[in-house]
């Protein structure tokens, strides 16, 4: 539980973010910090009347708007970027400017105004095609296939930079696949939205055979606070999943299920080497151990995870 805090929430109007201003405005004071590129008004409107919330709309590249959010501020809760690893393959500047530069001009900023905690929503796919699975934190050399993993890792390392120049302290969380209810991108999206234009046929990107673990929204929102609260050190780096991992075709299986199809035809693009697209890592498994040992568990496994996301998307008219 975080209590009786003043904190800066970037990208809260956003899937995860949106999730986390929910639980995190209950007991502190919050500010979201959002350019609305990705992120939408009616998933945070609902606190709009709530005297310890408060909205800024402008872009993490504004220094002059990043400072004056910070003012009062005491923590930091960094989601905003851009999160799409496809598009790395064709523009290769949006994740340098989305996360390398905004990450560094929110640093910058918070050094100046003295504020000294940061937690960032980093990802698992920092460690490439690991060798080792689940990979555990401590797994390395770190080698990134996309761009997007390699703008994720070069903020980490920022971070990492000016948490020991500037005695500040941080919570870099390597997150797997998170699924759930305000979802607007990635592969459960994708299905829903091509299975209502054509219920017979569904296009898959790469083999179907690429297995990744899945976690429900609710259960990363819970690891980012417990962990926040519980880890004491410098620069505290947890990997948030679940223990397992399913494949795309059986994630199609549940959507189409779940949408009352029947034979639906399958039409794999192939990819290159079976990946969805240039980047796209093939196995991805973390180990939780860390955040076991320091007392967090999800409470659903990666079927379970889809499911429940595939329900609460099933539940909006306009995803
Ligand atoms: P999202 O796109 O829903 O949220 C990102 C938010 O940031 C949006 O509200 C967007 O409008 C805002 N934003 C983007 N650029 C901005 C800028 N320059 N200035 C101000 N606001 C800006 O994505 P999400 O899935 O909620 O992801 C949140 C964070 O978690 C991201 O950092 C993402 O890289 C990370 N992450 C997500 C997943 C996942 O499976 N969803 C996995 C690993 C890591």
């Amino acid at each position: 539980m975080i209590k009786g805090r003043s904190i800066l929430v970037t990208g809260g109007a956003g899937f995860i973010g949106s999730h986390l201003v929910d639980r995190l405005v209950e007991f502190n004071r919050v500010t979201v910090l959002d350019n609305f590129s990705s992120g939408k008004m009616e998933f945070i409107e609902n606190h709009s009347s709530n005297p310890n919330f408060c909205l800024i709309e402008a872009d993490l590249r504004d220094q002059k708007a990043v400072e004056a959010a910070l003012e009062g501020k005491d923590l930091v809760f960094h989601l905003a970027a851009n999160p799409d690893v496809k598009i790395g393959a064709e523009d290769t500047r949006t994740h340098i400017d989305q996360n390398v530069i905004a990450t560094y001009i929110l640093l910058e900023s918070m050094r100046k105004r003295g504020v000294s905690e940061i937690a960032f929503t980093s990802t698992s796919t920092v460690y490439g095609e690991a060798r080792v699975v689940p990979t555990p934190e401590d797994y390395g050399p770190l080698l990134p296939i996309s761009l997007y993993g390699a703008s994720k890792l070069a903020c980490e390392a920022m971070i990492s930079a000016f948490c020991s120049t500037f005695d500040m302290r941080s919570w870099i969380f390597r997150f797997a696949n998170i699924v759930g209810e305000r979802g607007t991108h990635g592969v459960i999206v994708d299905f829903i939205k091509k299975l209502e234009q054509d219920p017979k046929t569904l296009e898959i990107l790469g083999s179907g055979k690429q297995r990744k673990s899945y976690l429900l929204v609710s259960d990363c929102v819970d690891a980012m606070i417990f962990s926040q609260n519980s880890a004491r050190g410098r620069v505290n780096i947890f990997n948030i999943g679940s223990q397992d991992s399913v494949d795309v075709t059986e994630i199609a299986d549940v959507v189409a299920e779940k949408m009352n199809l029947k034979e639906v035809c399958y039409k794999y693009t192939g990819g290159i080497n079976g990946r969805g697209w240039r980047g796209d890592v093939k196995t991805m498994l973390l180990s939780i151990e860390k955040m076991e040992r320091l007392g967090w568990r999800p409470r659903f496994n990666s079927r379970e995870s889809i499911e429940a996301a595939v329900e609460a998307l099933l539940d909006r008219s306009d995803v």
